[in-house]
């Protein structure tokens, strides 16, 4: 629209290029699986702001809690002035997070953010240095976190030099692999042993199922199985949820499914339905390794962030949401499964945290081309969907856990029609 098409050209001439825009309109509101450009377009939201909005883009008890709190102050830092919701997040991700244990937390404002601040608490409590991540993992653009991220284009192309003792496993990848999750962590850990050591070795990082790198779920026991040789090797065993945390795949965490107790639990994007706010929770032993002073941040764990979050909680347990992510889950599988197309090499994902990766048929070679061109029919046809995968060749679905069947569906069509006509 006319109003859309000003004001690209309008950032065109004052943001950056380096920060890149998928769809080609600009938001003016947005709720209940809608987002409503500024032309008065409708779009439906199969992405929720790349996994944040899972309560909806505009809860009712998020805005309200926010409304409340930003009448009453926006900020004093809490290294200065403490408040209360800040040590009511960190006690209701105590409870939330997998472990019966005594747990701390710290919180901070990007994915990015407490990624790298677990690993220095993992540093911090183990003494030694090196970090081990996995192939396809997508861990943050800060220096850091951009090390750890595996794919160069674009995290990474130009921005050297990297942090070093950053160290990459190979991941379990089912339908590329064909190993099984035991097979898969053997030799995972073999090369750990042989490249890096065990008694070097701080953190072992890993999403237990990767976003950015193509929604990829190991095969069944991979992620216990290396959560038990750090344990018994005294390594840190860190699950980066960013992405996949907070009621997205059907649990509150996605190590759930696979009944794996992390060390230290990383939460951001879905935990405060869209403030910036992310945390590292986990064994009261490791966070209290750090010494005071030594994590923390201006406006980490801000007022406005926790009165979301604390609301954010309470709208998953009150609405039900993680059924709602379970039901999404049959509902989107089942929509994929029937569409028959030999171009879907493979279909994974849990809850509402879903992928079909496009191949060539007699190959099996990525096929990025229809995964674009799925994109771009969808987006022209007013639905929000995102592409991801080391190869650019999977469509993920993340809706708001809040759309209706009906919306969802019908977005779910449109892609079924792109799927035809290209
Ligand atoms: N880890 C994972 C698994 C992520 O998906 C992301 C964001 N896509 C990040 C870390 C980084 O989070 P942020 O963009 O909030 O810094």
């Amino acid at each position: 629209g006319p109003k859309s098409a000003a004001l690209m050209r309008r950032k065109q001439a004052f943001v950056s290029p380096g920060v890149g825009t998928t769809m080609p309109v600009f938001a003016a509101r947005a709720a209940g699986g809608i987002v409503e450009d500024v032309d008065g377009n409708r779009f439906i939201d199969l992405g929720s702001g790349i996994a944040v909005t899972t309560v909806g883009s505009s809860a009712p008890r998020v805005v309200e809690a926010v409304r409340a709190q930003v009448a009453e102050f926006t900020h004093t830092c809490f290294m200065i002035t403490p408040y209360e919701s800040y040590v009511a997040v960190a006690e209701a991700l105590a409870r939330l997070t997998p472990g019966d244990f005594e747990k701390r937390s710290a919180l901070f404002n990007s994915g990015s953010e407490a990624v790298e601040n677990a690993v220095k608490i993992a540093r911090s409590y183990t003494g030694k240095d090196a970090v081990v991540v996995f192939d396809h993992a997508y861990h943050g653009r800060t220096n850091l976190t951009m090390a750890m991220t595996a794919k160069v284009a674009p995290y990474k192309h130009g921005f050297g030099p990297f942090a070093g003792e950053v160290y990459r496993a190979p991941m379990s990848y089912p339908s590329r692999d064909g190993l099984s999750g035991a097979a898969a962590a053997a030799r995972a850990v073999s090369q750990i042993e042989t490249q890096v050591g065990a008694g070097n070795l701080a953190a072992l990082v890993i999403e237990p199922i990767q976003g950015e790198g193509g929604f990829i779920v190991p095969a069944p026991g991979f992620l216990a199985a290396l959560a038990d040789w750090c344990s018994k090797n005294g390594v840190v065993f860190v699950a980066d949820e960013v992405q996949s945390g907070f009621g997205r795949t059907g649990t509150m965490f996605a190590v759930e499914h696979e009944d794996v107790v992390p060390d230290l639990v990383v939460s951001a994007k879905g935990i405060a339905g869209g403030l910036p706010l992310a945390a590292v929770t986990g064994r009261a032993e490791i966070m209290d390794a750090v010494h005071t002073g030594g994590l923390g941040g201006t406006y980490g764990g801000n007022p406005l962030a926790c009165a979301a979050a604390l609301a954010v909680i309470e709208t998953i347990e009150e609405d039900g949401l993680l059924e709602r992510a379970r039901e999404i889950e049959t509902l989107v599988l089942g929509w994929l499964r029937a569409l028959d197309d030999a171009r879907i090499g493979d279909i994974r994902g849990r809850g509402a945290m879903l992928a079909a990766e496009f191949v060539d048929p007699a190959t099996g070679e990525p096929d990025a081309a229809l995964a674009k061109a799925v994109a771009g029919y969808a987006h022209s046809r007013g639905v929000i969907t995102l592409t991801c995968g080391t190869w650019g060749n999977v469509i993920r679905f993340l809706p708001p856990l809040s759309i209706s069947d009906e919306l969802l569906s019908e977005g779910l069509d449109i892609i079924a029609a792109a799927l035809k006509e290209n």
